[in-house]
């Protein structure tokens, strides 16, 4: 894939200058997160909880009780038996639900999640779609603790801190008119909601408010993984994606023994995961950086790279950076790192932090040519 020509660069500018413009009660920087699908009722509540539209300047109106039930009539909604306008409604707890454009701070507990920020409920389909609006900074405390162990030090947390904004603030500019800007697996694998929160991710998130990685201006397509096992993988070689600010540099993370694995796997294992037969399984081809992109079996059929790691399991072939030996009964892989391997390293991160670089440095190491920038 080539690079983006310069127009198609310039919308995301705009974009972002779009974004950091508003009306000042509308300055919180906002994510619209799915959550789930319900059939045709869910349940909303929380303390000083209001209702209103699906705006950012909306109105809310507070409810008495506390709760709300919404259900859906044909194409219609329904809240607490009084039917409402529109395709959706937004939901906020807390004393500034009224006033402030702002989403609240307040948990809410929206089927079965709880999460700061707005719900919002919207007909979707047959049923019901539920949608977390919630202030980027918010998102962010609460996604750090799942993709990073908080035992890491303040500034790879800090540096992960930033990838993580710059990466949910890009697909939210791809994504800018839908609904949502991030699908329900990544809250259902990552952001854990309220729960997941630490004092440790907060702080790294607030150290860095508003700080993101801009390339020619727009935020950067800001991909990371566990480990690299001593050198990171291109953006083409690993995710199809051309970018300059992800080219292979060295990693740190290699002298880990932890980034080194092994996984064994009988030719019963392989041929019903390959859907061959595995007998003469080779190697061949693999990228500068020594990841396989192909391997061939002994009837001649070629497998990917990325699609043998799917078909074997992520979590069993850790990376593609490995090498394979003829067992008794089936194969061994012996592999480095774990993850696709291009962007930021987290254990090559720990590592350079436990050297004493701070997180500007780290990221500028993972992100060659990409620049910090206060967003606000
Ligand atoms: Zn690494």
């Amino acid at each position: 894939m080539r690079p983006p020509t310069l127009p198609s660069m310039l919308r995301p500018v705009a974009l972002v200058l779009l974004l950091l413009s508003p009306l000042p009660a509308l300055a919180v920087e906002t994510m619209r997160i799915a959550m789930e699908d319900a059939d045709g009722e869910v349940r909303v509540s929380g303390r000083g909880l209001a209702m209103g539209g699906d705006a950012e300047d909306a109105q809310f109106v507070p409810l008495s009780s506390g709760q709300a039930l919404i259900r859906r009539r044909g194409g219609r909604l329904e809240v607490n038996g009084a039917p409402v306008m529109g395709d959706a409604v937004r939901f906020r707890a807390g004393a500034n639900a009224i006033d402030a454009g702002v989403p609240g701070d307040e948990p809410l507990r929206a089927g079965g999640s709880q999460v700061r920020g707005d719900v919002v409920v919207r007909t979707f389909k047959d049923g019901l779609q539920l949608i977390n609006v919630i202030s980027l900074e918010d998102y962010l405390a609460a996604v750090l603790g799942s993709e990073m162990p908080v035992s890491f030090p303040l500034e790879a947390l800090k540096a992960q801190a930033v990838a993580a904004r710059t990466y949910a603030l890009q697909k939210k500019l791809e994504a800018y008119s839908n609904a949502f800007h991030l699908g329900s697996s990544v809250l259902h694998q990552v952001y854990g909601g309220v729960n997941r929160e630490d004092p440790k991710t907060r702080a790294a998130v607030e150290a860095t408010r508003g700080e993101v990685l801009t390339f020619e201006l727009a935020p950067i397509e800001a991909y990371f993984h566990a480990s690299c096992g001593g050198r990171t993988e291109s953006g083409l070689a690993a995710l199809q994606r051309d970018l300059p600010y992800l080219r292979p540099v060295d990693c740190p993370c290699g002298k880990l023994p932890a980034s080194k694995w092994t996984a064994t796997m009988s030719d019963g294992e392989l041929r019903s995961a390959l859907r061959a037969s595995p007998e003469g399984l080779k190697v061949t081809g693999r990228t500068d950086t020594h990841r396989v992109t192909r391997v061939t079996l002994g009837d001649g059929s070629v497998v990917d790279g990325v699609l043998l790691r799917r078909k074997l399991g992520y979590t069993r072939l850790k990376s593609l950076d490995f090498d394979v030996e003829r067992t008794a009964h089936g194969y061994t892989f012996s592999g480095r790192g774990y993850g696709h391997g291009a962007g930021l390293c987290q254990w090559g991160a720990k590592a350079l932090a436990d050297q004493g670089r701070d997180y500007r440095a780290i990221l500028t190491h993972y992100y060659p040519g990409a620049e910090l920038q206060h967003l606000y």
